[in-house]
């Protein structure tokens, strides 16, 4: 999508502090990082919210998850832990329309979210 941020960013169009790459996911830091270890994990195809996922999608998501746990690991949560948020939609904080998972880490998360 031409205008999608998110796209731009994986086309390498917009800078961004990647910390990981592969064929199908890119993983970069958070602009406005809300803890210690702030990741976004995003597919390199466009799909703009959960519920625009299809069946075929399910590797894909699958990917995104192994992605963000091996981030975890490399920024050394896989002891302590880490969160993996996806929002969708307003009310629940989407603001980019390219869906991603947000790896939060490296402090104390409550709970529930706000
Ligand atoms: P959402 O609100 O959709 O769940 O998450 C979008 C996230 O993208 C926000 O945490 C926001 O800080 C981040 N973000 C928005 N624009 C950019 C950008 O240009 N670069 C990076 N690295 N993060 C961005
Ligand atoms: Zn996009």
């Amino acid at each position: 999508m031409s205008d999608c941020i998110f796209c731009k960013i994986a086309a390498g169009e917009i800078a961004a502090d990647f910390v990981y790459q592969d064929d199908d996911v890119v993983a970069f830091r958070d602009i406005t990082p809300q803890a210690p270890t702030h990741v976004l994990i995003i597919p390199r195809r466009h799909i703009s919210t959960l519920l625009d996922a299809t069946p075929e999608s399910g590797p894909l998501l699958g990917r995104m998850q192994q992605a963000a746990v091996e981030v975890a690991r490399r920024e050394g949560l896989a002891e302590r832990g880490f969160r993996l948020v996806t929002n969708c939609l307003e009310e629940a904080g989407q603001s980019v329309f390219h869906i991603h998972l947000h790896l939060l880490g490296g402090r104390r998360l409550s709970w529930p979210p706000g």
